[in-house]
């Protein structure tokens, strides 16, 4: 035997078992989508870098260090794509849907991050994002988070998970707090872990997201980013909070969130959980006035988020244990006499919406019995010569183990009773 190839670290296979419970969530979530009139943009996989570069900022950890980049045949720099928001903007300039109009979208689809693999974090995940364009007002924002609320409601989890929020306000906002949090840091550099250091020049708010508790610890004390915010951020904050609480949607500020990509500006906002360990974010997001303006297109505010699908999935499975895909409703088992007439019969019930088994292999009766027993379903039909001549089945109720004889014109009816 040849040795068989395994597939690439960090990149899933979706096993039938657990495509059920992939495909039900997602219907859930678009039928919310629905009716939030959001409709589907869907983009390619492979960009041009540049677009990356310039959408998601060169000193993120996404472009730094994680993306799939490649140079092309022609010697053109691509890269698999990390995230959805750069794309659909990138398709909405170059359709012509951003400019002075209101557009609201969503993507589904995999993303792809070279991080190390570890539950919750993987090299291809999937994302659903929804971006908004062309609306700025706390308002909006509202109705997206409670938009979200609203999915966690539909797939049982509400009590598991928390929104955070902060406003990061303007650039300019940002660049003086950015400053004064240098200077400060600059004294205890000797105590950062090594990316904070190479943050002070590169990206200092990231410095707030470090994980290291040295670096945590040093922060502490810092100046905070709520000083340097002007008033019509704090103003336009403030709306945000009230029209949540008048909807009574609970939040926590968290005035530490600052976001790891670049073109956030004022709110950004986190869906997070207890139940995954270190991968505790299940959705995120903001608003990014500037992104479209960056991409080349005509200003253009924006808000959205990005929703990890596979977290999703970890949390639905923790808070409500394994679902199974559903059971046939009925499994046809025959005599090996009467194909034709079991495939008919079949079509008959599927048509009535019965989800069905053919046994189409034949075999001995006690064997397709135990293949009935093991398909999971309630109900055998027992197709035969001798009852099909007069238009009849035997239908057998696996739970009580009562067989009774029906009439092919009654069988749905009967089955559906
Ligand atoms: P993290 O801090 O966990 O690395 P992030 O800030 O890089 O997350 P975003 O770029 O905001 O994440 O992506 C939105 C969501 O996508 C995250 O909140 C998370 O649920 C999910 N996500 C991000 N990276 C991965 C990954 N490598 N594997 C699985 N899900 C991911
Ligand atoms: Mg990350």
């Amino acid at each position: 035997m040849n040795k068989a190839i395994k597939s690439l670290r960090g990149f899933n296979d979706v096993l039938p078992q657990d495509s059920h419970l992939f495909n039900k969530t997602l219907r859930t979530l678009e039928d919310i989508l629905e009716k939030y009139c959001i409709n589907e943009i869907r983009t390619p996989y492979l960009e041009s870098t540049a677009l990356f570069a310039r959408g998601v900022g060169e000193a993120t950890d996404i472009v730094e260090k994680e993306m799939f980049s490649f140079t092309t045949n022609d010697q053109e720099s691509v890269s698999l794509r990390p995230e959805g928001t750069a794309g659909a903007m990138r398709a909405c300039i170059e359709h012509g849907l951003s400019y002075n109009q209101e557009q609201r979208l969503y993507y589904f689809g995999p993303m792809f991050r070279y991080e190390r693999p570890q539950k919750g974090r993987y090299r291809q995940f999937h994302q659903l994002g929804v971006e908004i364009l062309g609306i700025r007002d706390p308002g909006l924002e509202a109705e997206v988070l409670l938009m979200n609320a609203e999915f966690w409601k539909a797939l049982g989890i509400s009590e598991y998970i928390t929104l955070e929020i902060n406003t990061i306000g303007t650039s300019e906002a940002r660049a003086n707090y950015g400053k004064a949090l240098v200077s400060y840091l600059e004294t205890y550099k000797e105590q950062l872990d090594a990316d904070s250091q190479r943050r002070l020049t590169s990206n200092p708010l990231r410095i707030l997201d470090s994980k290291d508790e040295k670096t945590q610890a040093v922060l502490a004390n810092a100046p905070v980013l709520e000083d340097f915010l002007d008033q019509e951020s704090k103003d336009y904050f403030e709306t945000l909070k009230e029209i949540l609480t008048a909807n009574g949607l609970d939040f926590v500020v968290n005035p530490k969130l600052v976001r790891g990509l670049d073109y956030y500006n004022d709110t950004v906002f986190e869906w997070t959980t207890t139940k995954l360990g270190a991968q505790a974010t299940v959705c995120a997001g903001g608003r990014y006035d500037r992104l479209v303006e960056i991409l080349g297109g005509h200003a253009t505010p924006g808000f959205g988020f990005g929703l990890g699908y596979e977290r999703l999935l970890l949390l639905l499975e923790e808070v409500h244990g394994k679902q199974e895909a559903p059971h046939a409703q009925v499994f046809i088992i025959n005599d090996g006499k009467v194909q034709a007439q079991s495939l008919k019969i079949a079509l008959e019930l599927r048509a009535a919406g019965i989800k069905v088994l053919n046994n189409l292999a034949g075999g001995k009766l006690k064997k397709q019995f135990a293949k009935a027993d093991k398909s999971g379903a309630p109900q055998v039909i027992i197709v035969n010569e001798e009852l099909v001549a007069q238009g009849q089945v035997n239908v057998k109720h696996l739970a009580t183990g009562e067989q009774e004889t029906v009439s092919l014109d009654t069988l749905v009816s009967k089955l559906k009773a």
